[in-house]
């Protein structure tokens, strides 16, 4: 079973010692989490490891997800890309009555009965509706820095009976919200198999086993297959990479995130657009991809890519630098705060400068290495999970008023 002490010869014994007192404060406690999905995307991925780990020291945390069918997924995935910006979606007044109809019924079935409930993204925002005691926070993924209004004030008044609202950047927080809002910074777990270290035999076996020559060069885009990640952006980067470096291949590695009706359909575009190119590999959980394999492939790309057009924080980003690999991304939402220019990787500004960027860094490996260094350097001070849990433990303390 994890414990806190585990992480002590990768962030110090100074941090752990931080963790064990706060967590102390709020022994017994009960806090819920809930969320859309068990599996896919960055906010399972930051559950799976935090929870276990905050029970461990010995605070009494539950996740939960929502049962939804796909009508109702397929209108919170409209709400999702409304709040980040597409100004063309509406919801339409019996979908968002769908919407409410289909939190209450799981609010008949949730414990949402604690001392402190996190609600993460809008799928689950109405539960707010139910709450019975306790202090409730609304923690949102998502970049809303330019919402679609006529989304975004269905969903405020709802927004407004939370006591506390967290996001990932500075600038998400939707203006004259009337509620205290925190930022905070989606982390990973360097433990977890995501992102454990691995013998590289056992990375070549992964390679081989999908067909991937372990000799030449690979570069990668592991994300969601959706719009908003850019896969036929990441897959004309490559193309342009391959004609002044040849032998270099691809892998676009996606997941199917349960609460996303629209992988399947972007799934199916991709592998369209790769036609018969041999050198690009498609991949997903349904190809047996899983964390291990997802983090035998990060480890062997010579650079990462993340061509995301929107992106509210970016964990395959931060998977990346942890690494070692220099990650070529475009500015999207928080990945500035990661992709640190020319110390952990490049931003970039269209196609062609990403393909030159990965260029320079596969005919320097001595760049690469250097900007893989400062990357892992980066993570391990920001954005490791033993940050995200002192954020977690503070905000539970404050919310609880057991501050000092
Ligand atoms: N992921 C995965 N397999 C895949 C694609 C993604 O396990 O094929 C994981 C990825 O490693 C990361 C998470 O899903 O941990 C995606 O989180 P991110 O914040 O990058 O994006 P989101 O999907 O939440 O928009």
């Amino acid at each position: 079973m994890v414990k806190i002490e585990d992480y002590a010869p990768i962030v110090g014994d100074g941090a752990i010692e931080t963790i064990k007192k706060m967590a102390e404060i709020i022994r017994g406690e009960k806090a819920v989490h809930v969320n859309a999905t068990s599996y896919g995307g960055g906010v399972a991925e930051i559950l799976n490891r935090t929870v276990p780990l905050a029970r461990a020291l010995g605070i009494d945390v539950s996740w939960q997800t929502l049962k939804g069918d796909t009508d109702f997924f397929t209108v919170t995935k409209k709400m999702h890309n409304a709040l980040q910006g597409d100004q063309d979606v509406s919801i339409p007044s019996e979908e968002f009555g769908m919407y409410l109809k289909v939190n209450d019924e799981n609010a008949s079935v949730l414990d949402l009965d604690a001392d402190v409930v996190v609600i993460h993204d809008p799928q689950p925002l109405p539960l707010i509706r139910h709450r019975k005691r306790g202090k409730w926070a609304w923690r949102c993924h998502i970049d809303t820095s330019t919402p679609n209004n006529a989304v975004w004030s269905m969903l405020e008044p709802m927004v407004r009976m939370y006591d506390l609202t967290i996001f990932s950047m500075e600038r998400y927080i939707p203006k004259g919200l009337p509620v205290p809002a925190i930022i905070d910074y989606p982390t990973i777990d360097p433990l977890a198999p995501k992102n454990a270290s691995m013998k590289p035999e056992e990375i070549t076996r992964v390679l081989e086993r999908y067909g991937v020559d372990p000799d030449r060069p690979l570069i990668g885009q592991v994300a969601r297959f959706d719009p908003w990640k850019n896969p036929m952006g990441a897959i004309d980067v490559f193309r342009k990479v391959r004609s002044a470096v040849p032998g270099v291949q691809l892998a676009m590695i996606g997941a199917f995130a349960k609460d996303d009706p629209e992988g399947a359909e972007w799934h199916e575009r991709v592998v369209k657009y790769v036609g018969m190119d041999k050198d690009i590999f498609v991949l997903s959980n349904l190809d047996g991809v899983g964390d291990l394999e997802v983090n035998a492939f990060q480890r062997a790309f010579s650079v990462a890519l993340q061509l995301s057009k929107r992106e509210g924080f970016g964990l395959t980003v931060t998977e990346a630098l942890w690494k070692g690999v220099p990650v070529v991304a475009t500015r999207a939402g928080g990945i500035p705060l990661q992709v640190i220019d020319g110390t952990t990787g490049f931003l970039t500004d269209g196609i062609d400068d990403a393909a030159g960027k990965t260029v320079l860094l596969l005919r320097r490996p001595w760049l690469a290495r250097e900007l893989g260094e400062g990357g892992k350097d980066h993570v391990r001070l920001n954005f490791l999970i033993t940050n995200g849990l002192s954020n977690y433990l503070r905000m539970h303390i404050e919310l609880v008023g057991k501050m000092g």
